[in-house]
Order: structure tokens, then sequence, then C-alpha cells
């Protein structure tokens, strides 16, 4: 039997998260007051989140110990497992080896809950009684709604209209853990009512979702917001999976040459390419390193690296980062997900440092990655680690065609099980790519 899957046990899970802001070579610029256009003091920040988050935000420590309680509940999930997609190699006929971290075996089924459960945690700890967050498909307000419900918080949710109407089973899943679900733009917000009132069929946005929690958070007592991606503890927070993988490369007695992940807010990536960069960064190998991202919402490859606000509403501190624009909204053909209009200010700066590339694909491509994968793997990927895929793919056939024996490692964030009205237009010769 040939070896393809390398597990780790339950001791073997990190105990700390990797913060890679600490050995940066050139430091990221600070975040600044949208008013004052200073850089965000504590104060500023502690208005939506509790102190101990915004601290682990502005953190320079190298390593942040984690929670017992957290990797408790981690345990239910953690180690996750890294596989070889040796099915995969063959039908390419690639003499590249191509491995895949696989996150989909979290509750929520991606990688979210790695940063959800952290942080409900910080938030009990600091007395916090109710949370308030957005979701694009559902994937981070079902990972918020578990880890609020495990730690006796309250959840409220802001989903992006078109998916609340098109994913409804997202929308059960946040139920069943307890979470409360609204279609954003919404009646409850001010900033929802005036963008419903512009345009009554607007399908919403993250940005404007980002705006109506962000309102609902001030406006109401003993509540804080939680952001499921782009700051820098969601990014550390994710940092245990690129760490577990080192350890399982390891044991599967291969060093990567490649490091794929797709990239929407950055975080799955952060997480998984931050403790290889540590690497990178103090002489080791020079791992070439892969953010991928839908040509229909192409941040760092079409971007501009500047100060942006973080939502439409232009209530969030503004970011150094690349982006589109705040008001960009991706074309409602898109079916691929990864569609908020920045990046990480720290993904920002491991591209601008050259640290990392970028590529975009178009979402037919990404489509018929995702169904290779399935045919061969058997696992039915989320259609944004499918950004991830092809682009393994094209490095494995780049391989054959160079008769290089290459390592290729990627983040299969989740798998796609509840995607199945983006495979069905794709399947159902629905799907095309934009203009
Ligand atoms: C949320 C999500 C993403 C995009 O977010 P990042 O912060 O860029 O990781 C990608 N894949 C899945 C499965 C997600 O749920």
């Amino acid at each position: 039997m040939s070896d393809i899957r390398y597990s780790l046990s339950q001791n073997e899970m990190p105990e700390a998260w990797y913060n890679l802001p600490a050995d940066l070579p050139e430091p990221m610029a600070p975040p600044l007051h949208p008013g004052t256009r200073e850089p965000v003091k504590l104060e500023d920040m502690t208005a939506i989140f509790p102190e101990n988050i915004v601290m682990q935000e502005m953190s320079s420590e190298r390593y942040i110990p984690i929670p017992e309680e957290v990797r408790d509940i981690y345990a239910l999930w953690r180690p996750t497992p890294l596989l070889r997609a040796v099915r995969l190699e063959k039908a390419l006929q690639t003499p590249a080896k191509i491995f895949y971290k696989y996150e989909g075996v979290s509750p929520a089924g991606s990688h979210k809950p790695n940063s959800a459960v952290a942080q409900a945690y910080y938030n009990r700890e600091a007395g916090i009684k109710r949370l308030v967050t957005e979701t694009g498909a559902g994937q981070w307000g079902s990972a918020l709604s578990m880890a609020c419900k495990l730690f006796g918080i309250e959840c409220v949710v802001y989903m992006v209209k078109v998916s609340f109407t098109q994913k409804p089973y997202r929308k059960l899943v946040m139920q069943t853990w307890g979470g409360t679900v609204y279609a954003s733009p919404s009646e409850l917000t001010e900033f929802g009512r005036k963008v419903l009132a512009d345009d009554p069929d607007c399908p919403g946005s993250l940005g404007i979702a980002i705006s109506e929690a962000i309102e609902d958070t001030v406006k109401t007592p003993g509540t804080k917001y939680a952001l499921g991606s782009v700051l820098n503890h969601v990014c550390l927070h994710q940092t245990v999976i690129g760490q577990e993988s080192i350890k399982q490369m390891e044991k599967a007695g291969c060093d990567p040459d490649i490091i794929i992940g797709c990239v929407g807010g950055g975080s799955n990536f952060a997480g998984m390419v931050s403790p290889w960069l540590e690497r990178k960064l103090k002489g080791g190998k020079q791992y070439r390193v892969i953010a991928v991202e839908p040509s229909s919402c192409p941040t760092l490859t079409k971007g501009e690296l500047r100060y942006d606000f973080g939502d439409t509403a232009m209530m969030t501190p503004l970011m150094m980062m690349y982006t589109l624009g705040h008001d960009f909204i991706p074309p409602s053909i898109h079916a691929g997900g990864l569609r908020y209009h920045g990046m990480a200010s720290l993904v920002s700066q491991m591209y601008k440092l050259g640290m990392v590339e970028a590529r975009s694909y178009g979402q037919l491509k990404i489509f018929e990655s995702a169904v290779q994968f399935a045919r061969t793997e058997g696992l039915i990927p989320a259609p944004e680690p499918s950004h991830a895929i092809a682009a393994a793919i094209d490095e494995a056939v780049a391989a054959r065609e160079e008769g290089k024996e290459k390592v290729i490692l990627f983040n299969l964030c989740g798998h796609g099980l509840l995607d199945m009205t983006a495979y069905d237009a794709f399947l159902g010769g629905k799907l095309t790519d934009e203009a």
C-alpha cells in the first residue's frame, strides 16, 4: 500500500500561533483612523473589538500561545490531515508530487473555525455577551455561530443577500448552531435602509454587510464585532494550518518547491504560508509561494496598493492594501467566491516585498479543475480552494513539460458539499467567464 495520508496525533497540534509581522523585513504600514488619518490607537479599535484582540492585532511577538480552552475545541477536528493526490498525479501524467492540507474536516467544513473559536474565546474572556458579523457565502457566519454557541455568546450575522437566497443551507447551518441571520442590505440599520432606498434589488456585497454589522455593533450595548479574514489576528489564528503542514511534509519526507493557496481576504493563504515563509526568511529553502484569485475579483493582480476602507460605508480604519476600491462589487455571474475588494495588509506586504507571487484564473477553469479533482481524489472541493487546485494542476503540468520532479503543496481550505448551486451552474453549462 502506498502512503497517501500523513496524520498527526492530538499532542502534535501547535501550542502557539506564529506571527509573521515579527519577522517581516519591512514592517507593514499602520492602519489609519478614518477621520483624523492618524495611525489608529488602541482606544479607537476597542469601540468594535475587545482589548485582548486589539493587542493581538497590534502584536509584534513572534509566537503567541494558544489558550488551553481553544486547543480543547480545536481537538474536535485538529490536527487536520495532509494527503498526497496520487490519482490526480497519475491523471496528469506528471512526475510532480502533489500534496494538500485538508481543512474541510472542521465542523463548518472550512478553515474558518480556526479563528472563530479563538475570537469567541477572547470575547468571552472580555465579558462580551453578543458578537455581530457579516458573511458572504456563509462559511464565516457558520463558523462563528458554532464558536459562539460553544462559549455561550449570542451571534448575529448579516449575510450578503444573493447568498442568503442562493445558499439556504448555510443559513440553516447557522440557525442550527443558534445564530440569528439577516439578509444584507437589511431594514435593520440606517446604512442598509439607505442602500435599499437607492436600489431595492441590491444583491448586497461583503462591504455593505460589514458596514451593517459595524453599525449594529456600535449602536448595541454589550456587543462587539468579529471579522473572519483580512486582519492580522485572523491570519495569525490560521497559522496552525501551515505549522501542521510542515510537520506532515517532514513525515512524508518531502520539502515542497511550490506552496499554493487561494486568496479572498487572505487568511487561509497567510495561515498556510506564514510558517513556511519564516523558514524562507531565515535562510531556508527559497520556496515559490503562489496566491491565486478569481479574474473577476483580481485584487492582487489588478488592484492598487494604497490606503482604502475595509467596508463600503467607509466606517472602518483605512488599511494599506491591494484594493479594487471599497465600492467594488464583483459581476453577478461570478460563482467562485473570494469576492472581497481588498487584501489583508499582511498578504499585501508579502506580495509587495516579492515574498510571494500572485495569479488569477477565470471561473470555467476553476470548476474544470474542481471536477477533475473530485473525479480523481473523490473529495468535492469548495470553489475557493479550487483556485489553488487549478494552480497546482498547472504547475504539475509544467513539471511534466520540463521533466522535473517538483513537490507541490496546496491548501484545500474547505469542501464544496454546500456549494452545489455553483456546481449545478457549471455542470449545466450555464457558467461563463467574464468578458
Ligand atoms: C472564507 C473562505 C475563503 C476566503 O477567505 P480567506 O480569508 O482568503 O481565506 C476561502 N475558502 C473558503 C473555503 C472559505 O470559507
